[in-house]
Order: C-alpha cells, then structure tokens, then sequence
C-alpha cells in the first residue's frame, strides 16, 4: 500500500490544478485517472484549441442550486489569474468575441503547462488506474484502484460529470458522495444540441448546415443572442448549447430569427418600395432562402406579393418571426454534451474548501459538483479557481 498525504481522483482541468497546488503547499500527492492520457477533456476543448477561460466571468455565468456558491473561488482565483499563469508559461492564446479566450495553436499547451505545474509542485500522476473504491480510516481515507491500494489523509474528488463516456466518464464522483451522506442533486446533459421531433426533423432536414443569427429564449425568460445552427439531427450552434442549460423536457423556446430588425417596419418599407415583389422573394433577402420556402411551404408565410398583406397579416408574421416557437423532442445526451448540470449540492461543500461538512478531509471540486457554467470558458474557468481553492486546504 501507497502511503501519500493527498490523493485527488481525476487529471481533468479541476484535479491538476488542485494537484498542483496542493504540492507546492509542500503535501506528497498522487493523482489517480484513469486515462492513459491526463486532460483528455481539455485536449478535446474548444475544437482542439481549448476555450480555456473567459475575460468575462463572474458568478452570474453559472447555474448552481446556491448562486451564491461560486462567488468565494470565483474572487480568490480569476480569470485574471489563470491569464498570469499561461502567460508565465509563453502560452500564445487569442481573443474569440465575448470574452473568450483560445489557445493559438493547440489545447495540448493547457494541458503541457498543467502538467509542468504539477511536475515543479512534485506531483505524481498515475495514469490508467481506474478508481474501484473508497473507504474510510482512523486517519484518512483508502483508495482502491485495479492496481493498487493507496492511504492518505485527503480524499480530491475531481472525477467529472457524466459527459462523454467514450473519454473516461464514470459516475464514481457520485457514488463517493452518496457513501458519505452527501446529497447529490440530479443530473442532466446540458450545453447539448436540441434532437427535433420527427415532423420537424423531415422539414428542416434540407437546412442541414446553415447558422442563423438568433435570440433564443427559454421558458424560464433566459436568453442568449448568438447563432442557431440547423444540423441533421436537429439543432446546435451556440445559441442552442446555451439555451439547452435553462430548456426542460416538454417545453417550447422561442427563437428571434431577425433579431436586429423591425419586420413590421421592414414590411412597411417594401410595401413603398417593392409592393409588387413577392413576400417570400422578399424575405429571402433577409433569411435564408431554404428555411423562407419552408415556412413558406407550410404556410406560414402567406403567398402574396408584399402590397397583399393585410394589417393582421402584417402583426401576425412580424410575430411568427420574432418569437419562433419550436418544441424540441429531446437532446443529444451525454454522448455529445459538454458538461452535467446537477451533482454534489454545493450545500454539502464548504465554499471556502470545497470539504465535505459531514466528512472531514474529503473534497469534491470541479463537474462532479452542481456547478455549470455557460458556454464560453466559464467551465474550466470554475475548474480553476475551485481546483485552486482545494489545493490550499486538502
Ligand atoms: P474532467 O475533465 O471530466 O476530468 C475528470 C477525470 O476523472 C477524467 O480524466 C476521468 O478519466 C477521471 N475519472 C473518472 N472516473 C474515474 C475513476 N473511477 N478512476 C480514475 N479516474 C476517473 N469548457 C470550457 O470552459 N471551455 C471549452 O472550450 C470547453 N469545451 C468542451 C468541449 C467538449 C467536447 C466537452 C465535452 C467539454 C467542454 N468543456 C469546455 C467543459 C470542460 O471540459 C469541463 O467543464 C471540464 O473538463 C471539467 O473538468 P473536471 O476536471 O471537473 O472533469
């Protein structure tokens, strides 16, 4: 048996960050995953370049039972942080829009700078050596895994979510939690594309490929202005991902299709300018042709020139436009999802810590907890700054 002060289960964005800085507090820690690579999540990130943080984060861009959970990390280690430590690093990154920041060449230069962190900081990371079971001791906690048993004192769990289960993803986080007495709040796909219900997949197969710029809106009243994109499935793009976090079985979302214009004015205009040019010519000109001739198919644009159009008419397509209703028939599930919403309730977990307040010495840090962010850098983000704040305490 492998006697260590600390051993964190999971070389995900959260547990090497803890790892790290953990080690240079002067503890002996071992990081237990069991990948044959660490950071196969970061690696995968943000189409291979790692959308590693946002300039813009604060604790409004995560959903958590308690939202006031994330405020303590979120303000001891920042974006602005995480910023100094990649460029202390020479890492070559850029600004995408809104906030976020990519790696210029590859998401292997997070996980490299990761991995000299925790290299400088002593520690050793076991790769391929899947966690089994966990118990506790008089002084600490036994970890068990396929090759070895290990005693420490401190128990990381930064196990993840249940995303993506082709790269490692297990429910172990879940089932430590439980064995402890911890609440686990439940769990669901979220940052997921939108699967359409079959009479709508037929329709809007044909747009497979096109992004429209929307504003998507929940049920909830949550909305994100970026672009919606139909794929063969269903629907994707940012917008999608976004909304999918508020969006619950059953219910509708609206989506602004021409979110930076007045139809009803626009309508108004061409019946001056163009009253003889059809209305679906004429809207083609401002959506794309394809998805104008669906609707016009189904009837929702009337077959009129645009002098036609009656008042009514006018107000109810001006409507059907700006707050297009579409009920999704589910999502992608984890398969595809970026991250779990739910988990360990937060109201388990010191926010100062990240301990357990019923079991000393054990922590929970990173997706295994019911911490979500948004698209955009928010995760890893929160991935830092929780990882951060175990480190000074496990
Ligand atoms: P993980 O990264 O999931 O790490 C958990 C680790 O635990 C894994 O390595 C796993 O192998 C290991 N593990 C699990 N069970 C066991 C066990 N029993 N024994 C041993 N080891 C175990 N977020 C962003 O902020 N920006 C992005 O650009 C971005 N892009 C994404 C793209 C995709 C396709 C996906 C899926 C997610 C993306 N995310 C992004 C979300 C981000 O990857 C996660 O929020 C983040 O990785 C969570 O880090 P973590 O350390 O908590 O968990």
């Amino acid at each position: 048996m492998t006697q260590v002060d600390v051993i964190v289960i999971g070389a995900g964005a959260a547990g090497l960050m803890c790892a790290a800085q953990a080690g240079y507090r002067g503890r002996s820690v071992t990081v237990l995953d069991m990948g044959k690579k660490p950071g196969r999540k970061i690696l995968i990130s943000g189409g291979g370049r790692c959308n590693f943080t946002n300039e813009n984060a604060c604790p409004d861009n995560y959903l958590c039972g308690n939202p006031h959970f994330v405020k303590s990390c979120l303000s001891r280690y920042t974006q602005h942080d995480f910023i100094e430590l990649v460029d202390r690093h020479g890492l070559a990154y850029h600004h995408k829009t809104l906030g976020q920041l990519f790696c210029d060449n590859s998401a292997q230069d997070i996980v490299d700078i990761l991995l000299t962190e925790c290299e400088w900081a002593g520690v050793n990371v076991a790769l391929r050596n899947e966690v089994l079971s966990v118990e506790k001791t008089d002084t600490g906690y036994l970890v068990s895994t396929e090759q070895q048993s290990y005693s420490c004192e401190s128990l990381v769990v930064a196990a993840g979510g249940l995303t993506m289960p082709k790269l490692g993803a297990t429910p172990i986080g879940y089932k430590i939690a439980e064995q402890f007495g911890l609440k686990v709040l439940p769990t669901m796909a979220a940052l997921v594309p939108f699967t359409l219900h079959q009479h709508d997949k037929d329709r809007f197969e044909g747009l497979s490929g096109i992004s429209v710029p929307c504003i998507v809106s929940s049920e909830d009243c949550t909305s994100f202005k970026e672009n919606i994109l139909f794929t063969h499935r269903g629907l994707s793009g940012p917008a999608i991902l976004q909304i999918s976090s508020f969006w619950r079985a059953g219910q509708a979302v609206t989506i602004n299709l021409l979110p930076e214009l007045d139809l009803t004015a626009q309508l108004a205009t061409w019946r001056e300018t163009q009253a003889q040019k059809s209305l679906k010519n004429s809207l083609a000109t401002i959506l794309p042709k394809r998805f104008v001739e669906i609707l016009h198919e189904s009837k929702a644009i009337p077959d009129c020139n645009v002098n036609q159009l009656t008042h009514s008419q006018i107000d109810e397509l001006a409507n059907y436009i700006h707050n297009w209703q579409i009920k999704p028939n589910g999502t992608e599930g984890y398969r595809t999802a970026e991250v779990t919403l739910g988990g360990v309730d937060t109201d388990e977990l010191s926010s100062k810590t990240f301990e357990a307040k019923k079991a000393q010495g054990l922590y929970f840090i990173g997706e295994v907890t019911d911490v979500t962010g948004w698209l955009g850098g928010y995760n890893f983000q929160y991935a830092w700054s929780c990882g951060f704040a175990a480190g000074q305490y496990c």
